[in-house]
């Protein structure tokens, strides 16, 4: 027995002082929580952790260790995008997609738009709302089925009758049924904590609300509020309980005090908000997701000739061009900025568009690179896992060829992709 021990005790040193490692070679290597550029660093790599980083270039210690060279790159820790829709994609025939789409074509479409997403550098994204396959794109993805963003998940939204979530909007009156809390329509108290419960059940990680009108919906109004804050604070006290953070759509004003006050962590987009709501928003700890890139592609799109139903393309036009400028005021007064994007609204992959939207709007590279990182990661509770090139963190790394702190748009060339350890791109 005692043999047989100390065989197991040999086994399982050998594996531990040989265990293969990559050694990443960076050039230049931004250190996003001191907002630095490091040149000349080592990563070194242990299955899906870093296991040190380290001045200079380090020469691997097995011949069993990979090295990558990224000497002449920038590297940065993998993006994290707060607000995707990793289901579909947005286009004319969407209308439509709802009554022919089988739950299975909606997963094969996603593998492509998840795919797409991790290779333009975004290693981390919270899934703000689909049909509930965004769990199992999840799940597929963490088993390694399919290569995409580690997901975070709010499943189905939750909307009150007639509101931007309620998935029978627009339809036959045949066809509208009676959706209630399970479907995410939710006209109580008692509804609402009943539908953050069925989420949670359903294996949700966060809950995401619609709190007022929305741009693309067949409805009229994209900005009413449509949610009172009693139901507001029984859908964020109920999750917290089970451990999820809110995230709330909203363009008006009044929805938007509401949500805040009501506990939300997120405002999604955040159109319209007064002073008065960006100062409620500093007061209750709560971050503005901007999504400029959404506002400015569907501004574009409502241009075109029957690209939205009819009833869509005034709210379009109206609310696309206003969202850049609230969030340049929102900075500006020290509101909280998580990056963001709502891509699935726009074409999947050009999530990184986001960082010269913010950039043009008064915001230093670095702060914006920052949201996208150390911020995320922080309102997702994983400020220890993602977000930095750090040790003991996932290693979720990528390389661009220009300094981002002098030219942000070099972010939407991603040169180098690899999240947990494996490397899904390198030009
Ligand atoms: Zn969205």
């Amino acid at each position: 027995m005692r043999k047989y021990f100390l065989l197991y005790v040999l086994v399982f040193l050998q594996s531990a002082v040989f265990a293969q490692k990559t050694y990443i070679f960076c050039g230049n290597l931004l250190d996003t929580k001191s907002g630095k550029l490091l040149s000349k660093q080592t990563i070194i790599i242990e299955k899906n952790k870093i296991v040190d980083v380290v001045s200079g270039y380090t020469k691997p210690k097995s011949k069993k260790d990979k090295t990558i060279d990224l000497k002449n790159k920038y590297v940065l820790p993998g993006l994290i995008d707060m607000h995707v829709h990793i289901e579909n994609e947005f286009g004319p025939t969407t209308r439509l997609d709802r009554y022919i789409l089988d739950e299975a074509d909606i997963a094969f479409n996603s593998v492509g738009f998840a795919k797409t997403t991790l290779l333009k550098g975004f290693t981390t994204v919270r899934d703000l709302g689909g049909t509930g396959v965004n769990i199992s794109i999840r799940k597929a993805i963490n088993k390694g089925k399919i290569p995409g963003p580690r997901v975070i998940t709010a499943g189905k939204m939750i909307a009150s009758t007639g509101g931007h979530a309620d998935p029978t909007n627009g339809s036959r009156r045949v066809l509208i049924g009676n959706p209630g809390p399970k479907e995410g329509v939710v006209n109580s108290v008692d509804d609402a904590k009943k539908a953050v419960r069925q989420r949670y059940k359903n294996g949700a990680d966060c809950i995401k609300i619609t709190a007022t009108g929305g741009v693309l919906s067949v409805a009229k109004s994209g900005d009413n509020p449509q949610f009172t804050i009693e139901e507001v604070k029984a859908i964020c006290e109920t999750a917290k309980d089970y451990g999820m953070h809110v995230a709330a759509h909203a363009h008006g004003d009044v929805g938007m005090q509401r949500a805040v006050i009501g506990g939300v962590k997120t405002i999604e987009h955040g159109t319209y908000m007064s002073e008065a709501t960006m100062d409620l928003m500093k007061k209750y700890n709560a971050y503005l997701v901007p999504t400029i890139t959404a506002g400015k592609e569907v501004e574009e799109k409502a241009k075109i000739e029957g690209y939205y139903p009819a009833i869509v393309v005034p709210k379009a036009l109206a609310v696309g061009p206003q969202i850049q400028g609230t969030f340049a005021k929102a900075y500006k007064r020290g509101v909280g900025i998580a990056f963001g994007t709502d891509a699935g609204v726009f074409k999947h992959g050009k999530n990184a568009k986001e960082f010269g939207y913010m950039v043009e709007a008064g915001m230093p590279e670095i702060e914006a690179i920052q949201s996208a990182t150390i911020t995320n990661a922080k309102i997702l509770k994983m400020e220890s896992e993602v977000g930095q090139v750090e040790k003991g963190f996932f290693a979720d790394i990528i390389a661009v060829n220009e300094n981002p702190l002098k030219n942000v748009k070099t972010i939407e060339n991603v040169v180098f992709v690899m999240k947990n350890g494996e490397v899904y791109k390198n030009e």
